[in-house]
Parts: C-alpha cells; structure tokens; sequence
C-alpha cells in the first residue's frame, strides 16, 4: 500500500523527491507516513523484502520490538533488512526501531534478536511503572530551535553508546535517550506523535546526501 503524494507540499519541502518506507509490520505507522508525507516525502509501507527496494530511507516505528522482531524473522525480512542496514540504508527508529538497531539489547524477552547498526546496548522498557509513559521537554543541540518535546511510551533507555555513535539527547538526569552513527539515528521518544518535524527533517537529509548520485538534483522522472 502507498499512501506517497506530495500534493500541496511546496517545492522546498525536506522529503520532496525521497522515495521513504516505514516499516509497518506492527506499531505507529501511520504517525511516522503522515509526518514523512507533510514533509513531501513520497511514502510507502514496507512488510515484504522486494518493498525494500528503491528506498532512499526508512523508518522502523514504535510498537513492540519483540513483536517485530518474530515478524521481521517470519516474513523472511530480518537478513535483508540487515545488509541493508549494512549497506548504508537512512535509517530512522523510534522507540521499539531504536531498540531494533542496538547491536545489544537488555532486558529482550528470550530469543529476542536485533538488527544492530548503532553501537549501543539498549534497554527496554527502561522506566518504571509509574513512569511508562510520559512527556517532558528535551535538549537536543543538534537540532535549532525550542526543546524538544517529547513522548516516551514504554519506552528505552541508551546505557552505554560505543565510540563510533554520537550521542543526540539526554533527559534532565543524565540517562541518554537519542543516539546516531552514520546513516542511522534511533530515539527512545516518539517525535511523530507530538508533531515535532525536525528528527524526521534531520532523518530525511542524511536520507537525501546519501542517496545514489544517479537521482541527485533535477526532475524526478517517474518516480514509483
Ligand atoms: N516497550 C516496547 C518494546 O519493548 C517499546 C515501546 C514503544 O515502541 N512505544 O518494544
């Protein structure tokens, strides 16, 4: 299913001409194709390997890792999400995708893989019960503007990020909750559901600089 379409975005809008999947085997995936298509992206789900091709970037959304993970592995996508990943793929995860793009995972339930990329050990469900979800506003200097303000819904926490990722975001008490390294940027908060642009704006950059150098620039012919 494509929900892509740029109509009524303007000329200059960040996604215009990218050609974005969001996984969408379970979770928030509507959140992240309305964000994306705003943006002027071209949108499309992603739950079988051959949609993988074409992409300039991908977003796997918040949901249930480990659900994921089992669904990743029965539709045969797990191996070719991974050398895609490997292959430079933009990557954009929130939430239950930051903890599929750690290359360790804490407190997974038994059996539970991840795709890797980011060198990170992630844990889930990292706050308490009377904390599971909350919102609170956030420094991110790598972005302009105000704080960022955002939801954590069940949500992970970065504990320890090897020298090859930078990290992206700390809460008021130190624990890291955004992280990238190279095309890949993971987040423990959900950006999409507080209407907050810039991460998927920062996302779809990398997304554009890394694109073959064959659809740089100009007219998109034939897109799709
Ligand atoms: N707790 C979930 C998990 O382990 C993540 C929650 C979310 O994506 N909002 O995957």
């Amino acid at each position: 299913m494509s929900t892509g379409g740029s109509a009524g975005v303007p000329a200059y809008a960040p996604g215009q001409g990218l050609r974005i999947g969001v996984l969408a085997l379970q979770g928030d995936v509507r959140e992240h194709e309305r964000m994306l298509t705003s943006l002027g992206a071209q949108v499309t789900t992603v739950r079988r390997e051959h949609e993988l091709e074409g992409l300039d970037g991908l977003v796997l959304p918040g949901g249930e890792s480990s659900v994921i993970d089992k669904l990743l592995r029965g539709t045969g996508m797990y191996e070719p999400l991974v050398a895609a990943l490997r292959a430079g793929l933009s990557v954009l995860g929130t939430c239950a995708g930051l903890i599929l793009l750690a290359d360790r995972l804490a407190d997974g339930i038994t059996g539970q893989q991840t795709l890797g990329g980011i060198d990170a050990t992630v844990r889930r469900n990292a706050f308490g019960t009377q904390r599971e979800s909350f919102e609170t506003d956030l420094e991110v200097p790598a972005l302009e503007g105000p704080p960022v303000r955002a939801a954590f819904i069940r949500a992970p926490v970065i504990e320890a990020l090897g020298p090859a990722a930078t990290p992206l975001a700390t809460l008021p008490d130190g624990r890291l909750v955004a992280a990238e390294q190279g095309a890949l940027m993971g987040l423990s908060f959900h950006p999409e559901s507080t209407g907050e642009s810039r991460f998927h704006r920062r996302f779809l950059s990398t997304a554009r600089a890394r694109r073959a150098p064959v659809c740089s620039g100009g007219a998109e012919m034939g897109a799709d």
